[in-house]
């Protein structure tokens, strides 16, 4: 059948959204594909219609429970035959699957990757003809990325098992060059026709906020923001899920909590009354999310930083998969960094990987003080070729906040990293310059040094606000290390010299002078 065809009768659309038809003519004339489109792009479609082109059987590789058992229910509804094997069935059930897949009686087979390993799930699928191979949140093979799953990696090994080697298409939303690079080698793409739907999402108003107070600017957006609209609230920890959920039914908000602390029964039942709007928020750690199909999500507050620019688009692109005008307001505080820094410190990691870390943690810091359009830097860390212009809808192209001129601060800051010989990290070179008498500062000489003590009316959170405001705008390198460590750039001598002013936005410089960190 042709593709056009099957689109209308099986599924009822009339036009392929973007990148669909590319994709999808690829697959049904036999070759691999790798597709990469944002949230709600329709990316099942690129594997569900070929399915029903192809001869024979499409294995579906995923990774959530969740999101098989809803795909299989909304296929079946289609009257598409598929079926999911996975850990939830009990043996009659599974018994009487494998039956059908014996007998030839689906289109589709939703597996997760576990399976793959398995000998009584090869030995099945021997025996059958697969035409293609679908992998959905492709990404997962990547030690790049942020959900690696070991499991993925018996993709190829399952590939290869085949009798015959079947298309082999993957799917992701979310890829650097070097997460698409990994994808296309570890699952042993052959010359795939690769396809990337552009990363921008233009219904999403980015935000990034730094209030002094989180709860009170929490309560006065979720006052004034329809007052119904449902969203999503990220945080770092399991802890200020429980806690934030408490405050908020306290001022009379319907919440509900997500993380991997609860019981599977307490967590399935707080994800449906958020799905079916009986509560209008879920509090969560990034344990909520994967495979969540919610359309009419219009806000997704992240309450703490997360720990790289691909979580953070990732969770921030639930909001608005229906198409509508959605806002991703990101609650920055410096405590934030220390929180992730702690994450990072706390699991066994190698040198490299760990360096990694603490580099990706940097860019979403540096995202966090740019005074540039946010939405161009989004783009730009996904390296596509962005047009360079302001987006109008980010809070900083919409800000009409005062900028002041902050070139006096950076000269003393940039020649205090200077003067100190670039060994030492933010905390030193803050007290440094605030002229502390802290003991180590002494016992290292610090206090002889000719910038020490030039900024002592400055508020501590101030200066470190500036610091990574430099950083951001490129003065400043820090290090990636577990004891990061200030250095000039090659632009640091022309702010030095005053061939270059460096500006910065007044409520941020105010708003770090009020900071107050306990006040989560
Ligand atoms: P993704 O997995 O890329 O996030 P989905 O496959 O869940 O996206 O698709 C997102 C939404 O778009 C779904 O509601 C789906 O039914 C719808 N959709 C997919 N393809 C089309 C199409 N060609 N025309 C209209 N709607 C579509
Ligand atoms: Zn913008």
């Amino acid at each position: 059948m042709d593709i056009f065809k099957a689109l209308k009768v099986y599924f009822g659309y009339d036009t392929f959204k973007r990148g669909q038809e590319e994709l999808i003519n690829g697959i049904v004339n036999g070759r691999d594909a790798l597709g990469i489109m944002p949230t709600g792009g329709g990316k099942s479609l690129c594997y569900q219609l070929p399915a029903m082109v192809l001869s024979g059987v499409t294995v579906v590789i995923s990774p959530l429970i969740a999101l098989m058992k809803d795909q299989v229910d909304a296929l079946t509804e289609m009257g598409i035959e598929a079926t999911f094997l996975n850990s939830t069935l009990d043996r009659a059930e599974a018994n009487e699957r494998e039956q059908g897949i014996r007998d030839n009686k689906y289109k589709l087979i939703y597996v997760a990757p576990e399976r793959l390993s398995s000998f009584d799930f090869k030995e099945l699928i021997s025996n059958i003809d697969v035409s293609l191979v679908a992998v959905d949140e492709a990404h997962c093979i990547s030690q790049w990325g942020h959900d690696f799953r070991p499991s993925y990696m018996e993709i190829p090994r399952f590939i290869n098992s085949l009798n015959r080697r079947p298309v082999v298409a993957a799917f992701t939303a979310t890829a650097t060059i070097e997460v698409i690079e990994e994808i296309e080698r570890l699952i042993q793409l052959r010359n795939p026709l690769s396809l990337s739907t552009g990363f921008d999402r233009p219904n999403l108003l980015y935000k990034v906020v730094k209030p002094s107070d989180k709860f009170s600017y929490l309560m006065n957006f979720l006052q004034g923001y329809g007052q119904t609209e449902a969203g999503v609230i990220y945080c770092s920890t399991r802890n200020t899920v429980e806690s934030l959920v408490k405050k908020l039914q306290d001022k009379g908000i319907s919440a509900v909590g997500y993380h991997g602390g609860m019981n599977a029964e307490e967590r399935q039942d707080n994800q449906e009354a958020f799905i079916f709007n009986r509560s209008r928020i879920i509090v969560a750690t990034n344990a909520f999310g994967m495979g969540i199909d919610k359309p009419d999500v219009r806000f997704v507050v992240h309450y703490n930083m997360p720990k790289n620019m691909e979580a953070y688009y990732q969770e921030a692109g639930r909001a608005g998969r229906d198409g509508e005008e959605s806002q991703c307001i990101l609650m920055y505080s410096p405590s934030d960094i220390v929180k992730q820094k702690l994450i990072i410190q706390n699991e066994y990691l190698s040198p490299d990987r760990e360096q990694l870390l603490y580099k990706n943690l940097q860019i979403l810091i540096d995202y966090c003080h740019t005074n540039d359009c946010l939405r161009m830097q989004i783009l730009n860390y996904f390296e596509e070729d962005v047009p360079n212009k302001d987006c109008g809808k980010c809070s900083n192209c919409l800000d009409e906040s005062e900028m002041i001129d902050i070139t006096v601060e950076a000269q003393k800051i940039l020649s205090c990293i200077y003067r100190a010989k670039e060994r030492f990290g933010a905390e030193a070179i803050t007290q440094i310059l605030k002229g502390s008498r802290n003991k180590r500062i002494i016992e290292l000489g610090l206090d002889k040094i000719s910038t020490y003590n030039i900024m002592s009316e400055y508020n501590a959170n101030v200066i470190k606000e500036i610091i990574m405001t430099l950083s951001a705008k490129g003065y400043i390198h820090i290090t990636t290390d577990k004891f990061p460590v200030l250095k000039l750039t090659t632009n640091s001598r022309k702010v030095l010299q005053g061939e270059e002013k460096v500006y910065h936005k007044k409520d941020s410089v105010d708003n770090a002078a009020t900071k107050d960190d306990k006040k989560e």
